[in-house]
């Protein structure tokens, strides 16, 4: 095995067990490696620190599958890890017997680059770098094994592969394509799920308890469900008494396919649900001018910050995109806003709102603070895992 060197002083970060080394803190490479290939880890002066795979064309020039120092990293590695992370979900009650479920939450599970989103019983891999598109065998292996299902298809059409030097990958990796496309039930609600068209790896799973609870504000209320794809928090909105839920997207097909998703729950009453092809920041300037007000908004739009570099430019589109909607609502209204940007930290977020409400002459607060469900979760020390925020905000 090939052995990385690191800087002098630069074996900090993997001492705390932060997953990932920089191109900036290593010093050599002994030996020879190949993209994905595991490699020793070693400070300066030479204490082992673990086992990580190499990447030599990604600024994270390293992500550590171990901090054992003894540990192989090979086919049982890759079946003892998945199971744990399988196992851990099923520890969980509030996890338990869901049909969507996150299987694998990359360096939070401790397997970097590898993503699993279980539908039914297909499973969706996305593996974004270099180590992790290496042990793909492996991962499947396990991911069959510890899951029992039927069948994988991998996604791994992300953008992030250019960065490690990886082409997109897509395609069955395990079983047949299914005859029809997956659903999952979300609290109550059937969600059909496209595993070779949808965003990500088909769905927005981190979002379930987030919806759950815009169900049970519902009751009554005019919505607004802006970026709503394919109409999970509008679903989950009429599944709680909604007077009428107004949805936005930009996409034709996402909306397309929220249609057909409220066509496949006759439970709920159709006819109170209105779905507009749209620009969001335009619709919300239109519905300012025409006076049109409501007593819920969500605002879940997409990464306008992949990273701190982007964070600027960000922050204006959530200014804006915030500041429309506290104009937007009825007096005791409840605005439900997120960020999934990695480089708008809560702080950074919760500010930006303030901003947004200031300007918009509301007095509000922050009635309760929102993440990700619980399978995704974030391990500790390794604060780029959190992506999603959110905030509740009740204005005056
Ligand atoms: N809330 C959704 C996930 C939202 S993903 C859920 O729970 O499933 C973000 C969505 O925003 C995508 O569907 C994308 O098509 C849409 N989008 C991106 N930019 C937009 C814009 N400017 N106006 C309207 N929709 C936009």
């Amino acid at each position: 095995m090939a052995q990385l060197v690191l800087m002098p002083g630069k074996e900090r970060s993997a001492m705390k067990r932060h997953p990932w080394l920089f191109a900036g803190s290593v010093g050599r490479l002994e030996g020879r490696a190949r993209p994905g290939d595991t490699v020793e880890v070693l400070a300066d002066d030479g204490r082992p620190l673990g086992r990580a795979a190499y990447s030599p064309r990604s600024q994270i020039r390293a992500r550590f599958w171990t901090f054992d120092v003894d540990e192989s990293v090979d086919d049982a590695f890759f079946k003892r890890r998945i199971a744990a992370s399988v196992a851990r979900r099923q520890a969980l009650p509030e996890l338990r017997g869901q049909s969507g479920l996150r299987r694998i939450h990359a360096e939070s599970d401790g397997l970097p680059g590898v993503i699993a989103d279980q539908y039914g019983d297909t499973v969706v891999v996305q593996l974004t770098s270099a180590g992790a598109d290496k042990w793909r065998n492996a991962i499947v292996a396990g991911l069959v094994k510890a899951t029992g299902c039927a069948r994988v298809y991998e996604r791994s059409d992300s953008e992030v592969r250019g960065l490690e030097g990886l082409e997109p990958a897509t395609g069955w990796l395990h079983g047949t394509a299914p005859a029809t496309t997956p659903t999952i039930v979300e609290n109550g609600v059937t969600m059909a799920v496209d595993v070779a068209g949808g965003h990500k790896t088909g769905f927005y799973l981190d979002q379930r308890d987030n919806r759950q609870l815009l169900g049970r504000l519902s009751a009554g209320k005019s919505v607004l469900n802006c970026f709503c794809y394919t109409g999970g928090f509008s679903l989950q909105a009429l599944a709680g008494g909604a007077a009428s839920v107004l949805s936005i997207d930009s996409s034709g097909p996402a909306l397309a396919q929220a249609a057909a998703n409220l066509a496949l729950n006759p439970q709920l009453p159709a006819a109170y649900a209105e779905w507009l092809e749209a620009d969001v920041f335009a619709a919300l300037r239109e519905f300012r001018k025409a006076g049109r007000l409501f007593d819920l908004i969500v605002l879940d739009p997409p990464k306008f910050a992949p990273s701190a570099a982007h964070a600027e430019r960000a922050a204006k589109a959530y200014k804006d995109i915030n500041l429309l909607g506290f104009r937007l609502l009825n007096p005791g209204g409840l605005l439900m806003t997120y960020s999934c940007s990695g480089g708008v930290g809560l702080e950074l977020f919760q500010k930006i709102v303030a901003g947004a409400a200031r300007d918009a002459g509301r007095d509000a607060r922050i009635v309760r603070r929102l993440a990700g469900a619980a399978d995704h979760p974030v391990a500790l020390g390794f604060p780029e895992g959190e992506y999603l925020k959110g905030l509740l905000v009740q204005v005056d």
